[in-house]
């Protein structure tokens, strides 16, 4: 592998120079108010990329696996009843966690391209009179397949309903790369780690929770120690973790999470939406599909490009790999051997996407897939310079 060329797996994503400066500090006394001038401005900042005004920040040493751990481990008690829809292998991994931890997960199976079928969630929601779920788990960005569902329709089928439910929202590969409005949707609890919309090394858990999910921890019982969401507030109101924090890290998210609202929210996610389009462009050109049913679930941060029948897609990321030294992501569970996936989240422009986008190309012809070399990149290319306004100079 190279380690110049970028990469295009959906997380741990390419991450900026000054963000990896940011992370390299001498070590400081994490007990000592100079973490306070990390952690509380890093936090604020969070809470801003979340879209919410009240949430309650919460960072821990884990990765995203953590942050759903700590969202069922503080809220809910074993027995209880969760609805939850499986699309794909994220999705997946938190049903599984959810029921290794005791719970009883009423599962809406879904076909794998499709997003969260949010009329399923609704007729599950207003049968259940006597409100035995307790917590709704919901997958923003199906990483697995490159699908986006729509979190305002769940919440929806939660109002229809009129049930208490908690909205537990898995924005892993979502949150600071597309949008995500914490308060408008009313998520109760939100989880991201630090390595994909953040541009940080894998490292970091990062939560929102609710003003109703906070009351939640205190009627919930199954059994938190290290994630313990109000041992950590207590650390947090003396400026330190209840542990070592990951002071680095902390420093690395501080300017990850400036850098994200300095360029402006909307300015991401236009970014994402510009450049995924390119990528979306060159798979069309390629005759290719997306594995995203509909146009409207595809992923801004995540494309998953089925091959034709009979070819093992894996062997175009072993073959980018090897002969050129680029990464790209798998495809996993159902899909794999299916798909492969490009990943275009985090720091990443039009130029680097091109450079993906050839290199796809390349690894494809050489496998011997009747695919026209420079087809894809041309397709993006024209969409990259309509939308920064070259080709309508070029027309004036
Ligand atoms: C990456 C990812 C996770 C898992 O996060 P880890 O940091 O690898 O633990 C969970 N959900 C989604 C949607 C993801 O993309």
């Amino acid at each position: 592998m190279s380690f110049q060329n970028p990469v295009f797996i959906p997380g741990p994503t390419n991450m900026p120079e000054s963000i990896r400066k940011a992370c390299d500090m001498p070590t400081i006394d994490h007990r000592s108010p100079l973490f306070g001038q990390i952690l509380h401005p890093a936090r604020a900042n969070v809470q801003k990329v979340l879209k919410s005004a009240n949430a309650e920040v919460f960072i821990f040493p884990s990765t995203g696996t953590g942050g759903w751990e700590t969202a069922i481990t503080n809220t809910l008690s074993a027995g209880d009843t969760v609805l939850a829809a499986r699309n794909g292998m994220f999705s997946h991994r938190w049903i599984d966690m959810c029921q290794r931890h005791g719970l009883d997960v009423q599962i809406v199976e879904t076909p794998w391209g499709h997003g969260l079928p949010a009329n399923r969630y609704a007729e599950a929601l207003a049968a259940d009179k006597g409100h035995k779920i307790k917590a709704v788990l919901a997958t923003h960005n199906e990483t697995a397949t490159g699908v986006k569902s729509d979190i305002a329709a769940v919440r929806a089928a939660l109002d229809a309903a009129d049930h208490p439910a908690l909205l537990f929202v898995d924005g892993v590969s979502s949150i600071g790369s597309m949008d995500f409005r914490f308060d408008t949707w009313g998520v109760d609890i939100a989880v991201t780690g630090s390595q994909k919309g953040f541009m940080l090394p894998a490292g970091l858990a990062i939560l929102g929770f609710s003003a109703k999910a906070m009351a939640a921890t205190k009627t919930g019982r199954l059994p938190r120690t290290f994630f313990d969401v109000n041992d950590m507030a207590k650390g947090y109101d003396n400026s330190a973790f209840p542990y070592t924090p990951p002071v680095g890290l902390m420093n690395g998210l501080l300017l990850a999470s400036d850098m994200l609202l300095r360029e402006g929210l909307d300015n991401v996610f236009a970014r994402h939406t510009r450049i995924a389009s390119g990528i979306r462009a060159a798979v069309h050109a390629w005759g290719l599909e997306l594995c995203a049913a509909t146009p409207d679930l595809y992923s801004d941060t995540v494309s998953a490009i089925r091959t034709p029948a009979g070819f093992n897609a894996t062997e175009i990321v072993n073959h980018a790999a090897s002969a050129y030294g680029v990464a790209f992501g798998t495809g996993l569970g159902e899909v794999a051997g299916k798909v492969f996936r490009i990943g275009h989240l985090g720091s990443m422009t039009d130029v680097m996407a091109l450079s993906g986008i050839a290199t796809a190309e390349m690894c494809m012809v050489d496998l011997g897939l009747d695919i026209k070399l420079g087809s894809g990149v041309a397709a993006a290319q024209d969409h990259y310079r309509r939308t920064t306004g070259q080709a309508l100079k070029d027309a004036a």
